[in-house]
Order: structure tokens, then C-alpha cells, then sequence
């Protein structure tokens, strides 16, 4: 079998704007910055197989056509080789950004596509087989009304996300709405402006809702500072989305500065390497969590196949409820049961994309649009203050609501 072509398909994610609003760049959902990058890589017998690349997947589009040419021509059953030849032949542009990592995640997980179709297997079952039938997830709530509309959808764990400081009363809000037998996380999206007092402060004050994980605390780049918040804090911590490779990743497992490593499945550098930190998570006895927050849903049922594989395999986190037409681009959702998704037992990754409904939402930007018009304006008072503004008020903790 050879590769005989690398496609690549760019959508915007979310509802088109108004005319108004586009003529000035606005998208309605996610601010304008959410695109999702699939690619289908093409093989003379016929077969081809599906990936999904995030990250920054307006740019990495740009990368998968560099890269196709070293492809074509290839086998495609030598995913190691394939992996390292356009590793070492972008090595020049850096190894753990996301752009490469991205690019080199959609392209390997078309090729186990691939194999898997080639040899009538679902993907888990050629990476050693299956730990488990169903991967368990979590949701996103901030609110007592979507905690519950998450447990009548039955979700057994939720995530609580500040983009701004940590509201406790919203953690406590929804603890208290989901009981004790259901698992809560924080994520405070580790922003460049959280130092690690304040993270330390927030911390202590989220100790008594007994969380499964308080994620991003600091910036995930902030490596010593993150010891300081770890020795300081005594909630498990997560962290890793925004890394890619076993040698991003590497920092926070060697030193052990996590409980739970969140790769994303569109970004780490594909389903290889995604095995590989699980197993570098292993040797530290550090679970795994993979990150979805960007993701659609191709790299969502890659990700089930490495959950399925792993045994230090925690929880994924899922993007059911972030756009209406998610799962009009894909054959068919992976089916949800109590709180887990089941694993999927056709040939190959077990998902194909629609590439007319993917054509119905022309990618625009891929750049978050701050609308001075509807609440999201740099002026002190507005929402999005402390994304500008570092004062000491915005970037602590609100102990009260
Ligand atoms: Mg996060």
C-alpha cells in the first residue's frame, strides 16, 4: 500500500454571525476562535484513513501540505518511521510547539486509521487491546442548573472553569448541588497573570470540596513556581494541554509536579505519543485525564482508543454541549452510558467525517475577537477585565460570590 494524497478540511466552529457582526470580524461563539482541522489520508488501494489536528488549526493546515510531501509515496503501515521522517524534517522549526505537534498528531492518527481498516481492527486492539468497553468523562458546569442538566444526561463528574479569578461560591454552588458521590474539578486555565500566591490562596480556599483535580493553577510553563504551589496546596493537581510530545510533557511527570497529566489527543503528537506519556505518567504513578477542550470529535474517539489501552487511564473531558453542530460533521457520536462513552469496535478509529457539512462553515480566524460592543471591552468593570488588568482584585480568588 502507498500514500497517494494528504487532504485536509478547515471549519469555523460555532453559529455564523450577523451580517453586521462579520463585516467586523465577530463570530458568536467562542469569540471567533474556535476552528476545528481534520485531514483523510489517501492510499492507492482505496483505503483512507481520518485525523484531526488542534492546537491552532488555521496555521497547522499550512503544515500538513508541507508535510504531505513527504509522505506520498510511503507505506503507511510505518507510522513510527513516517512520525520521525516529518519530525526530523521540521526539527528546525522547534519540537514542542503546538503547530508541529498539532500537524504530526492528525497526520499519525489518520495512518492508525488506516492500519486499523487495512487489518479489519479497531484501533485499541492493535495497541495491545482493551483495559475496559467504556471510557468514563466529564462535563463542564458553573452553575447548580448545568450541574443538573449534566447529572440527568448522566455524568458522574463535572468541571467547574474560570477564565477570571476563581469564584469559590460557584465550586461550592455546584458541590453542593451534585452531592459527595459525584467528582468535581476546577480549572483556573493557568493564566500568565496567576501568580503562585494566589494560586496557593485559591487552592485552600478549594480544599474542603474534596475535588478530584484543581488544573492549571499558574501558567503550566511555570515550572518551579508550580513545585511552590503543589507544597502548598493539598489538592491533586492537573496540568499539560497546552504541551505537546514526551518532551514537553516531560517536565511536569519527571518532577512530579501533577497527580493527573491532561495531553490533548489533537496536539500531544498523536496516539504513539499519547501511549508513550501515559507510560512516562505510569512510572511516576501519575494518571491520565486527556484535555478536549478545543477538540471535535475525531480526535474525541482517538482519544477513546487510548483510554481504552492505558491502565492509568482517569477520565476524558468532554465537549458534548459546546456547539449544536458538532456532530453534524462526523458519521455518527460515540454513544454515551452512564457517564462514560462506550468504546468503539468498528475497523479503524470507527469515525469518518462529512466534508459538505465541513464545507457549510468556511474558517474566517482563528484568533479570539474581543467585541468592545456586547461586554467584552478592556474597561475596568467589564467581564473580561482581568484579562488586561493584573490588579491584585481581579487575579485573587472571590472568597465571597
Ligand atoms: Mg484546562
Amino acid at each position: 500500500m502507498k500514500i497517494t494524497g494528504v487532504e485536509t478540511y478547515l471549519m469555523q466552529v460555532g453559529a455564523r454571525p450577523s451580517a453586521a457582526s462579520e463585516a467586523k470580524g465577530i463570530y458568536a461563539d467562542f469569540r471567533g476562535s474556535r476552528n476545528w482541522l481534520f485531514v483523510r489520508i489517501l492510499t492507492d488501494e482505496g483505503i483512507y484513513g481520518v485525523g484531526e489536528c488542534s492546537g491552532w488549526p488555521r496555521v497547522i493546515e499550512t503544515a500538513v501540505k508541507d508535510y504531505a510531501n513527504l509522505l506520498i509515496g510511503e507505506d503507511p503501515a510505518d507510522i513510527d518511521r513516517l512520525w520521525s521522517k516529518l519530525f526530523i524534517g521540521s526539527m528546525g522549526h522547534g519540537v514542542l510547539g503546538t503547530v508541529g505537534g498539532g500537524a504530526l498528531t492528525g497526520i499519525e492518527m489518520a495512518l492508525w486509521d488506516i492500519k486499523g481498516k487495512a487489518l479489519g481492527q479497531p484501533v485499541w486492539n492493535l495497541l495491545g487491546g482493551k483495559f475496559r468497553d467504556r471510557i468514563p468523562v466529564y462535563g463542564h458546569a458553573k452553575t447548580p442548573a448545568q450541574a443538573k442538566a449534566l447529572l440527568g444526561a448522566g455524568y458522574r463528574a463535572m468541571k467547574v472553569s474560570f477564565t477570571g479569578a476563581v469564584d469559590v461560591s460557584k465550586v461550592a454552588a455546584v458541590r453542593e448541588t451534585v452531592g459527595p458521590e459525584i467528582d468535581v474539578m476546577v480549572d483556573a486555565h493557568g493564566p500568565s497573570w496567576a501568580t503562585p500566591q494566589d494560586a496557593i490562596q485559591v487552592g485552600r480556599a478549594l480544599e474542603p470540596f474534596d475535588l478530584l483535580f484543581y488544573e492549571d493553577p499558574i501558567a503550566p510553563e511555570n515550572i518551579d513556581a508550580f513545585q511552590r504551589v503543589r507544597d502548598n496546596v493539598n489538592i491533586p493537581l492537573a496540568a499539560g494541554e497546552r504541551l505537546s510530545t514526551i518532551w514537553g510533557l516531560r517536565p511536569l511527570i519527571e518532577r512530579e509536579l501533577v497527580d493527573v497529566v491532561q495531553p490533548d489527543t489533537g496536539r500531544a503528537g498523536g496516539i504513539t505519543q499519547m501511549r508513550k506519556i501515559a507510560a512516562m505518567a505510569e512510572a511516576h504513578y501519575i494518571s491520565m485525564a486527556p484535555h478536549s477542550g478545543s477538540l471535535g470529535p475525531v480526535a474525541e474517539f482517538a482519544a477513546l482508543h487510548v483510554m481504552a489501552t492505558i491502565p492509568n487511564a482517569l477520565m476524558l473531558e468532554r465537549m458534548e454541549f459546546d456547539w449544536p453542530g458538532r456532530n453534524t460533521v462526523i458519521s455518527a457520536p460515540p454513544v454515551l452510558v452512564d457517564g462514560c462513552l462506550a468504546l468503539p469496535t468498528t475497523p479503524g478509529l470507527g469515525v469518518d467525517i462529512i466534508p459538505e457539512e465541513i464545507a457549510r462553515h468556511p474558517s474566517v480566524r482563528n484568533v479570539s475577537i474581543l467585541p468592545e460592543d456586547d461586554g467584552w471591552a478592556y474597561e475596568t468593570g467589564t467581564p473580561n477585565e482581568a484579562v488586561y488588568f493584573q490588579t491584585r482584585l481581579q487575579r485573587r480568588l472571590k472568597l465571597k460570590g
